[in-house]
């Protein structure tokens, strides 16, 4: 029987890209790795990197495009994204530019039995977009680089069946780190990541709207911790009288932390 699947291949400051797919549908988001690698790791999955019906590249950072370029050049794949990111993503990728399929915020867009449903983001690039991928058998939110939860988010996410959502950084981590004073600034501006705490406060509601598995992505290699993001998410589910699942999967809400590097299931 077809169920709604979403896989991280990658998730982290350095690389983002997951494939979703439903029946013989199939898609990214984001491509931020090797052509050579989203292959491998789409092929590990039992699925073939030229049956992708399209890309959606949430936004024009280089860790959301990287991969652009080849996938283009070899496999000509449709890729979903805002005119204004595809001005800048051509000055490194070209050949992506024929592939566009312009898109903007509150499109809707229909894969096979898949409704992918495009919704603004707060975030520091010319345009910036997260999606709600709906199913016949269930639905996915998903939500990364964005400076705080807005309204839109909020439409994109609740009520969905699984979320990814970003949980980029501890603050005091940020705070005391290496990073430039400029850079820290951007990242804990309105407009710049999600951390930690913000991201542990709308996991209560997410719980209450119906969402059985979280998982928390696009985490900073440097200014967070697998450990600190899950630690600070599960104290807010629990303060809220929300029941984790062990091994056993008895409970509300299954809580992950997606790898960098690995494949996850989301
Ligand atoms: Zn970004
Ligand atoms: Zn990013």
């Amino acid at each position: 029987m077809n169920s709604l699947k979403a896989y991280t291949l990658f998730s982290s400051s350095k690389g983002n890209s997951s494939y979703i797919t439903y029946g013989s549908t199939s898609f990214l988001i984001d491509a931020g790795g090797s052509l050579k690698s989203i292959s491998e790791k789409i092929a590990a999955l039992g699925g073939d990197v030229k049956k992708l019906s399209g890309v959606f590249i949430s936004h024009e950072h280089a860790d959301h495009t990287k991969g652009l370029e080849f996938l283009s050049k070899k496999h000509g794949i449709p890729i979903y994204t805002h005119p204004k990111c595809m001005d800048v993503i051509g000055m490194t990728a070209p050949s992506a530019e024929g592939f566009l399929v312009p898109t903007e915020a509150g499109d809707t867009v229909y894969m096979g039995d898949l409704k992918v449903t495009v919704y603004p983001t707060p975030h520091d690039s010319v345009r910036s977009f997260c999606y709600r991928v709906e199913s016949p058998k269930g639905s996915l939110g998903y939500v990364t680089d964005i400076g705080h939860i807005s309204d839109s988010v909020q439409d994109a996410i609740f009520g969905c069946d699984k979320v990814l959502i970003e949980s980029n950084h501890d603050i005091d981590m940020l705070k005391s780190g290496p990073y430039p004073e400029f850079l820290k600034e951007r990242i804990l501006g309105r407009r710049g990541h999600l951390s930690n705490g913000a991201c542990a406060c709308v996991a209560p509601v997410l719980a209450r709207c119906g969402s059985r598995s979280i998982t928390l992505a696009h985490l900073s290699e440097t200014n967070n911790t697998p450990r600190l993001a899950y630690g600070a998410v599960k104290e807010k589910l629990e303060e809220y009288g929300v029941k984790l699942c062990g091994e056993c999967f008895a409970g509300d809400v299954v809580l992950k932390v997606a790898s960098p590097a690995e494949i996850t299931e989301i």
